[in-house]
């Protein structure tokens, strides 16, 4: 088995020996791959250092994974990280060009980096070594690491959106990502609409020609596109729920709601969840439906991140507003709407929490995956479980038939969906309910893993016989 170099923007340094501190399942599972197939896991530390540039690696041993970070300065964290990774690429895949920042002095940062990571990852690599990079910070890392030399197979996981060709061509260096991209042998993306709008780029943008079943040539190197949506520790995050009452965040959350009927939401404060939508959606609901006033509480917990991207900290004052004025409107003296949280719960907690909810929110403008909507349904009781209400636009609507399935930007519709998710009867809560599990458990994020380095691993060169029959 060949030895595996993962590389992602920010690294998970175990604090104590071999244990990662409230780590993941992404994170958890990439660990386990590395232990199973023994290797070094590469990235940014997370820290600004006041350096000129990056030049040096703190490389710690644990078991046999290999930790190696660098530290970045404050340029580099302001142009590539929070400059052309979060105020264009981001809002860009997420299809929010009116968000979308294409500084020049960016783009450069961004390319810059990524060069400078190739430079300090290459002596670390073996001719055999398998390496795979993890999402949009890092498109250009494989053309750099080709550049000086390496002729590994390497991979690329998207964890977020591929934007169609219209979209993705507003970028003034789309053509240096596409290439960038190209660079790879195998890019993974989350699901079948993605593959569709990487194949739009390629084939309509005329960067490579299709060599048939997903295969592409371009710039002169072959390679592979796939959909392998992204899984859950389903059977750890089922045990967390199971337990979860025990956890004093639940106990003092299942105490307050006083037999109301819970709807909870957990997302990241970030534009493209859909968060003020969902709220007027809510307001709605609760306007439609007098019989739910002072009987139902939603519960929207909402973390702060990015917030040094100012469209970060514009839309925490709109969303605290938006969540006044609708307790304002609609709030009594024993009994508000809505509860809204502004902090970091852990994911034991949430698994819990997810299992007092009758519904769950889940309506982002759009999303990679939503790795949310899997953790409602999986922490649910079976005998019991809450109804998903889940937008068109998360990846996560690809596989979970069982969800209510909303447009977000349809106010009524979804307000209408999470009406009929609280009043829905037991039969057809279990039914749903069964009908997404068997899935959330085979589709597990091991086995996303598995297949993903599976491909990976693969021979190369495709069959001739489909090179032969391929399009021009
Ligand atoms: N999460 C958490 N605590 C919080 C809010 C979120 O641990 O207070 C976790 C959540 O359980 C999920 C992840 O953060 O595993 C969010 O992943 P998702 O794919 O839904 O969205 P992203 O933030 O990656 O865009």
């Amino acid at each position: 088995m060949a030895r595996l170099i993962v590389v992602s923007n920010r690294v998970p340094v175990p604090t104590t020996k071999g244990s990662t501190a409230a780590a993941g399942g992404l994170a958890v599972a990439l660990e386990a791959a590395l232990k199973a197939h023994g290797g070094l896991w590469f990235g940014w530390s997370g820290k600004t250092s006041s350096e000129r540039e990056i030049e040096w690696l703190e490389i710690r041993d644990f078991g046999n994974i290999t930790y190696a970070v660098a530290d970045l300065n404050r340029r580099d964290v302001d142009e590539y990280y929070a400059g052309f990774a979060n105020r264009a690429l981001w809002p860009l895949c997420h299809y929010r060009l009116d968000l979308t920042d294409f500084s020049r002095k960016d783009m450069a940062g961004y390319f810059r980096v990524n060069r400078s990571f190739a430079r300090l990852l290459a002596p670390l690599i073996r001719p055999t070594d398998l390496i795979w990079v993890h999402d949009y910070h890092l498109i250009p890392l494989a053309s750099e690491l080709r550049h000086i030399g390496v002729k590994n197979r390497i991979g690329y996981f998207h964890h977020i959106p591929w934007p169609p060709a219209d979209v993705l061509s507003t970028l003034p260096v789309h053509d240096t990502i596409m290439r960038g991209v190209a660079a790879y042998d195998l890019v993974g993306l989350q699901t079948d609409y993605d593959v569709e709008n990487f194949a739009g780029c390629m084939i309509r943008e005329g960067f490579g020609k299709s060599l048939g079943d997903n295969w592409y040539e371009s710039y002169g190197h072959r390679f592979q596109v796939g959909a392998f949506p992204i899984g859950l520790d389903t059977e750890v995050f089922e045990k967390m729920a199971e337990e979860g009452s025990k956890n004093p965040i639940v106990k003092r959350t299942a105490q307050s709601l006083n037999d109301r009927d819970l709807v909870i939401g957990v997302d990241r404060l970030d534009y493209s969840k859909g968060i003020g939508q969902r709220i007027e959606a809510f307001s709605r609901f609760i306007e439609m439906s007098p019989s739910a006033k002072g009987k139902v509480t939603f519960l929207q917990i909402t973390p702060k991140s990015r917030s040094e991207v100012p469209e970060y900290a514009d839309m925490q004052k709109e969303i605290a507003e938006l969540t006044g004025r609708v307790n304002g409107q609609f709030g009594d003296v024993d009994w508000v709407p809505i509860r809204y949280v502004n902090k970091t719960i852990s994911r034991a907690a949430l698994a819990g929490l997810y299992r007092l909810g009758r519904a769950g929110l889940v309506t982002p403008l759009r999303d990679g995956m939503n790795l949310v909507a899997k953790e409602f349904v999986a922490a649910q009781d079976p005998e019991n479980p809450g109804v998903l209400v889940l937008s068109r636009f998360a990846g996560a609507a690809r596989e979970m038939d069982g969800a209510l399935i909303v447009n977000p930007y349809d106010t009524e519709a979804t307000a209408n969906a999470i009406g009929r998710a609280i009043s829905m009867p037991i039969e057809a809560r279990r039914e749903r309910y069964n009908s997404m599990m068997p899935k959330l458990r085979e589709h597990d994020v091991a086995a996303w893993c598995r297949d993903y380095l599976d491909a990976l691993s693969r021979e190369s060169d495709q069959p001739l016989e489909t090179m032969r029959s391929a399009a021009p």
